[in-house]
């Protein structure tokens, strides 16, 4: 299976990427403060690819998986 994304990647620190949506700093990532904030994660976003209940894929973070949890600011309705 595809590598898993950590948060100390590059890419991930640069898309302000947390596998648990809810541990996300509003304050610096202010898209995740908005009014659907709350249902913000990976698993609602259209880049989504799920693999299963846990994992999916993201083209921003290729060949690696997300957390079904996660979210970063690419996130996309
Ligand atoms: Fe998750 Fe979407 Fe960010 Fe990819 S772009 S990591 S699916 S929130």
């Amino acid at each position: 299976a595809q590598e898993i994304v950590t948060e100390d990647d590059g890419t991930a620190v640069a898309m302000g990427y947390a596998a648990d949506h809810s541990t996300v700093d509003t304050a610096k990532w202010t898209k995740k403060a908005g009014p659907d904030g709350a249902k913000q994660q990976c698993t609602t976003c259209t880049l989504y690819q799920k693999i299963d209940d846990e994992y999916g894929l993201c083209p921003i973070f290729a060949g690696k998986r997300v957390h079904a949890s996660g979210w970063c600011n690419g996130w996309v309705a």
